[in-house]
């Protein structure tokens, strides 16, 4: 059934459509909720729990707007029982001025603290007058939506489908063999969508969602299966191919070896030579190699690097942050520059000329190796004979983007090796949900003479305390600090605002120290100095938004404060501990957090103090936070599962593994069509 039979789809509607997956009427039933609302009574706000979402309704007190790069508005309203700030980052003129004191508004959002007032970032919201207040019947299913798409509209158009579906006007494919149906208690298919799309109302919410999930499992199950298929698709395929062959001699690993002022660790070794047999083989090796922060992943990707660039190939190194891909080029160069190697960096923004003639050189092959970030995978540049493409902190990737720079070696039905960097910790059952077309190495040994990082924990109210000691410190030795402030998610802008404004504070503090600022909103070339200074130790205090996460190794700079640490996963927590303790000096981490935390959010705090180790961190962060939190936004979208949620439903995996040989190759395409945007297969690469 065509997208145009139903009533508001015309050919722009339906471009949208698309780009969320949607081609066809079917496909609207299997846009499965990604989670539920329950709009079906209005709370007090008296009664808000912090970091729940719930519905308020009340009386608009005072509206104020300023500009700041975008329009920000702060509106206060009230009920009888109390009152709450809502908050729009980006609001048109004409949005604000819908806002009118006295007029009453219902919002819905979650509300979270500061000091002692209550705030919702970006609610929805309706106006309220007597001919529209009604409220939902029971709880609301939330959909994935895109720009001009927006929830009511997609609901109305699943409505439709439903609609049809309920009418036998529509039939969907069931795909999964009877069989198989039966022997793993999968619901019938129709059941499923109608309980998913149009859920009863239970009063208890907890009872609600084991309702509803009784009847997402089918589809669960249908995805993790479509998933395994394609990764064995993808495994069986890359035998099928060939990769450039590279001869990897152990005088050159030597010659290596010997420029390292460090002796590599057991597991580096056993690493990098499980990466050479890979290289000798036949087939394009597709490698991850898994390490924690600090582990020293960058080196076992360079001994990769030089066997194929001496073979007389050229390789690809991507890493996710510009301040992190000017970091390796000088790391590389300074390793691989007495093999006669040509490094270059390649950044979005370096001057025009600049970018011209390194892409002539790429495609010459006068450059051996590449460093950059996204920037490498766009469509001007052509390699000579690409044979390695290595992707540093791979979770900050999506898969389109590591197969989009694979892509470009492959030549006359040859491909290019791949390597794949991680520091995030996951069990290895978990990774074989997310990564099981891959081949796994783990580098679990740290460097020798590593100090075990100093953990403290420090409520907001004594930050003054830790800039004094700060001080102290500094006035009787040298030391280099990062000092990270809080990450705001809805809106860089503000984070970045924040960082600016702790800069100036701090200056003002300490005023005997040399205090810095990098942000995401600088430009290239500002960061680039920044970064330096702080290289080369003329910065003692670099005051940092998230974006020194990842990758950063500066032996120097050996306390870490992290401001409004709450806000943070733990895994986050820890690859930005991660950032100190990299040379043999004692180092620190600080944690400034909101007192009145929760016992959970002690607890988690209590983890990271107590472990270094990136294995039990994200152990316990999983049994403290559950679902979903323990991999980062971009993580949990990187191999794209639509509806499982890899982190619980990994223990449907046996049984799942149990019918893959159960399926017909035309059953797996469809089920692929059905579950799979994301293409993961090489063969399409
Ligand atoms: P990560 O695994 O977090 O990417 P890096 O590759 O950045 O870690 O390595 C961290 C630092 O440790 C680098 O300065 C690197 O040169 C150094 N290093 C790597 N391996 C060893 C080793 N075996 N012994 C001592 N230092 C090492
Ligand atoms: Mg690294």
């Amino acid at each position: 059934m065509k997208l145009q039979e139903l009533k508001g789809v015309g050919p722009k509607i339906q471009e949208k459509l698309n780009k969320l997956g949607i081609y066809q009427v079917e496909d609207l039933l299997f846009h499965i909720p990604s989670k539920y609302l329950d709009k079906t009574t209005i709370s007090p706000i008296f009664d808000l729990k912090e970091n729940q979402s719930a519905l308020v309704q009340g009386e608009i007190i005072k509206v104020s707007s300023f500009f700041y790069k975008k329009k920000i508005a702060t509106i206060k309203i009230a009920d009888e029982s109390s009152s709450l700030r809502i908050r729009y980052f980006n609001i048109s003129k004409d949005q604000v001025s819908s806002f009118k004191e006295g007029r009453i508004v219902r919002v819905f959002g979650e509300m979270r603290k500061v000091g002692n007032t209550k705030e919702m970032i970006h609610p929805e919201y309706k106006f309220i007058d007597d001919t529209n207040n009604s409220l939902e019947e029971t709880y609301t299913p939330v959909y994935q939506v895109t720009d001009g798409i927006n929830q009511s509209r997609i609901r109305s158009l699943i409505k439709q489908a439903i609609y049809f579906l309920k009418e036998n006007k529509l039939e969907v494919k069931k795909i999964i063999p009877r069989k198989i149906e039966e022997k793993f208690k999968l619901l019938d298919i129709k059941e499923c969508l109608l309980n998913i799309h149009q859920p009863k109302k239970i009063k208890d919410f907890k009872k609600f969602e084991e309702y509803v999930y009784k009847y997402k499992k089918r589809f669960i199950f249908e995805e993790l299966l479509s998933h395994q298929l394609n990764f064995e698709r993808v495994k069986r395929f890359n035998k099928t191919i060939k990769a450039f062959q590279i001869n990897t001699s152990a005088q050159n690993s030597l010659l290596l070896k010997n420029q390292l002022n460090f002796t590599l660790t057991n597991s580096q070794q056993e690493v990098i030579s499980e990466i050479q047999n890979d290289l000798n083989k036949e087939n394009p090796m597709l490698r991850l190699v898994q390490g924690d922060v600090g582990s020293g992943k960058t080196i076992v990707a360079l001994f990769a690097a030089l066997h194929v660039i001496l073979n007389g190939y050229q390789v690809a190194f991507m890493a996710p942050t510009e301040i992190l891909a000017v970091q390796h080029f000088h790391y590389i160069k300074n390793l691989l520059e007495s093999f006669n190697i040509k490094v270059s960096l390649l950044l979005g923004n370096q001057k025009n000329s600049e970018k011209i003639s390194i892409r002539e050189d790429i495609k010459l092959g006068n450059i051996n190796i590449v460093v950059g970030t996204h920037s490498l995978i766009q469509k001007e540049i052509l390699f000579k004979n690409l044979a390695l493409t290595i992707i540093d902190e791979q979770h900050k990737f999506g898969v389109h983007q590591r197969m989009h720079l694979f892509s470009k070696g492959k030549s006359n039905e040859i491909y290019p090796h791949q390597l794949i960097l991680t520091a995030t910790p996951i069990p290895r059952t978990l990774a074989m949900t997310m990564y099981g077309h891959l081949d796994y190495s783990i580098i679990d040994e740290m460097p020798l003479g590593r100090k075990k990082i100093i953990t403290v924990a420090k409520p907001e109210e004594k930050r003054n305390e830790v800039v004094l000691k700060i001080k102290s410190i500094c006035e009787n030795e040298k030391i280099q600090v990062y000092w990270v402030c809080p990450l705001i998610e809805e809106s860089e802008t503000l984070q970045c605002r924040t960082a600016t404004e702790t800069f100036e504070n701090l200056q003002k503090e300490l005023i005997n120290m040399k205090v810095g600022l990098i942000h995401g909103r600088m430009s290239f070339s500002e960061k680039e100095i920044i970064m330096k200074d702080f290289k080369n130790n003329k910065i003692d205090i670099l005051v940092a938004t998230t974006i020194i996460e990842v990758g950063l190794d500066i032996k120097n700079a050996n306390i870490i404060v992290i401001e409004n640490a709450e806000r943070m996963g733990l895994s986050q927590l820890h690859q930005l501990r991660g950032r100190v303790g990299r040379g043999s000096k004692q180092s620190t981490c600080i944690l400034i957090y909101k007192t009145g935390l929760s016992e959970n959010a002690l607890k988690r705090i209590d983890v990271l103090r107590n472990s270094s180790d990136g294995f039990d961190i994200a152990a316990e962060d999983l049994k403290l936070r559950g679902p979903g939190e323990l991999l980062g936004k971009k993580q949990k979208g990187s191999i794209n599962y639509r509806i499982a949620n890899i982190v619980n439903d990994y223990i449907l995996l046996p049984e799942v593994k149990k019918c893959c040989n159960l399926l017909t190759e035309k059953e797996i395409d469809l089920l692929s069509r059905r579950w799979q945007k994301e293409e993961v297969d090489i063969s399409r690469a």
